[in-house]
Formats: structure tokens, sequence, C-alpha cells
């Protein structure tokens, strides 16, 4: 494998916001898909942290994730217009500013209220004080559009860094995340280009095939190859080997994850009597999207 220059992609964390998550009441599938889209995007997620609705709790973790210079901090929940959502007050405080009413965020409101009315989702149009509320972000953030709700995002961008802040509702954290996070990501971020392949294995038990994995990786110190266990069927093992990549040249990275799995096939199929399948990358990442 030739020498190539390494970008290091740029940092990521996300903070998790809501007790809702911390007392087991629903599950945090928020960070799940953040994480799968920062991968793909090329990334370097460092972190996920979850945190109560408590103004302290969430400016600390802030704080701690500026402390470590991360480059894109994205924070979900808390957004909404009830007194427990302080997201944003959080992040006032953890850069030192208030909150201002914000005139394009003030503007979504308006936009968004009028056609609920027009619907007759809601009785009056008016911008109430739980609605303003929505629009008070920091002061010199850039509000995210929300097309699936009515709390807009927020974007401040602050010495090194970006604070992201989405909202909890899975449905709504995708929408902003797709059409406003991801672009700006594209634009202005480090990134690499990744990939993912695997292979299914059924009657080789994990041990054994372990020298073998430790053999590919060892020869091959780019990739990332990796083992999980998937139980027992009938007595026989069987296993799921992931092969990552990452670089700079996706049809490269591609190739090398695909050779990877070529070696594999052929190695463990030494081993009787195994039985193998090649993986897609969809398939090894399962049900998500
Ligand atoms: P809204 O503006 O709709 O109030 P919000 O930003 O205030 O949004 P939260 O009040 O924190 O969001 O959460 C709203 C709902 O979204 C929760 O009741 C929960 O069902 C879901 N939710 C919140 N956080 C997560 C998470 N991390 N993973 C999955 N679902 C979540
Ligand atoms: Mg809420």
């Amino acid at each position: 494998m030739g020498r190539r220059r390494r970008i290091r992609p740029s940092t990521a964390e996300i903070v998790v916001v809501g007790n809702e998550v911390l007392n087991g009441e629903v599950l945090d599938t928020n960070s799940n898909w953040l994480a799968r889209q920062l991968y793909f995007l090329g990334l370097d997620l460092r972190r996920v942290t979850a945190v109560r609705d408590d103004l302290k709790e969430i400016a600390g973790a802030i704080r701690e994730a500026l402390r470590r210079r991360t480059e894109w901090i994205i924070t979900t929940g808390g957004l909404g217009p009830t007194h427990d959502d302080m997201t944003l007050e959080a992040v006032a405080l953890a850069t030192n500013r208030k909150t201002v009413l914000n005139p394009e965020a003030l503007e979504m409101l308006r936009e968004r209220y009028a056609r609920l009315y027009e619907m007759g989702v809601v009785k009056e149009s008016e911008l109430t004080p739980s609605r303003l509320k929505m629009a008070m972000l920091p002061r010199g953030a850039k509000a995210l559009r929300n097309r699936a709700g009515s709390a807009p995002g927020s974007l401040l961008r602050y010495k090194g860094s970006r604070i992201i802040s989405l909202p909890g509702v899975p449905r709504e954290l995708k929408d902003i995340f797709v059409n406003e996070v991801a672009p700006l990501i594209r634009t202005e971020a480090r990134r690499v280009v990744r990939y993912v392949a695997g292979l299914f294995v059924k009657g080789v038990p994990e041990s054994s095939m372990a020298p073998v994995l430790r053999e590919l990786a060892a020869e091959r110190p780019r990739l990332y190859v990796k083992s999980h266990p998937k139980g027992m069927e009938e007595g026989v093992s069987l296993v799921e080997v992931v092969v990552h990549s990452e670089g700079q040249d996706p049809e490269e990275v591609r190739r090398e994850v695909e050779s990877a799995i070529g070696v594999l096939e052929e190695r463990l199929s030494a081993f009787q009597p195994a039985e193998l399948r090649r993986m897609s990358m969809e398939e090894v990442l399962g049900g998500g999207e």
C-alpha cells in the first residue's frame, strides 16, 4: 500500500438532552442516527454525552466539548416551547452571551403558525409567549429552518467550534440535519471517505477465526477489522466479520475493503464446515437509514 497524505477529519461530539432519556422512558435513537450520519459524512465523532434538562448540566457538557476544541458540537432535545426546554439558554450560558429574539427564527415561526392556523390545527395564529420562546436564540446564532415542526434549530459559531442545536423529536431532528446541517458539513468540514462491508460466517467459532483476523489486520493496518458474534444456530456459531476503511479516494477505499473481504473468504473457507456469505454495506449497517 503506497504512502498517502492522511487528513485528520474534523472532530464532533453529540450532547443528548432530556430527562426522558436518563429516566429510561425514551430510547435515545437520535444519537445513533446522528452518529451514522457523521460517520458517513466523514467526521471524527469523539463522544456522546447525555444530560438532564438542567441549565447547568447542559451548559457544563457544552463547555467541556468546547474545552476539547471540538469543531462540531451537536445537541439534540430541549428546543420546544415549554419551561423545561432550555438548551439554547444553556448554549448562551456556555458561550457567555444572552439569548435574543432572532429575526429569522421569528419569521419562520410566523409562517409556521399562520399555516397551522389556516389548517385549523391551532386556534390562533398569534405568536404567544410560549411560541416566541422558540425564537429566542443565542446572540449571533443563525436559525435553521425546521420543515417538520415548529422549533427552529440553531447554529452558533464560537471560536473554532460550531454549536448546532436540534430538536428532540426524531422527525424534526432528521429534517433539519439533512436539509441544513449536512450541506454545511460537506462544505466546511475536513472529511474522509468511508466504506464498510462484511462477511457472514456460519460454522467457524469466533475464537477459531481470531488468528485469521489478527493476521489480516496486521497485513493491512489501514483497515479496521472486527468480528461480531451473532449467537448459535443448531449448534453452529454465527459470526459477522466487518471491514471498515477510510481515506480520500472513494474508489480506492472501496477496493481495499472488497479485496480484504476476498482474502477473508479464501482463508475462512479453509475451515470446515464453513459457510460464507458476503454482506453489503446496507446489510452490515442494519435497519437504519
Ligand atoms: P419540541 O419542539 O417538539 O418540544 P424538543 O426539542 O423540545 O422538541 P424534547 O422535548 O426534548 O424535544 O423531546 C420531544 C420528544 O422527542 C420526546 O418526548 C421524545 O419522544 C423524543 N425524543 C427526545 N429526545 C430523543 C432522543 N434522544 N432519541 C429519541 N427520541 C427522542
Ligand atoms: Mg420539548
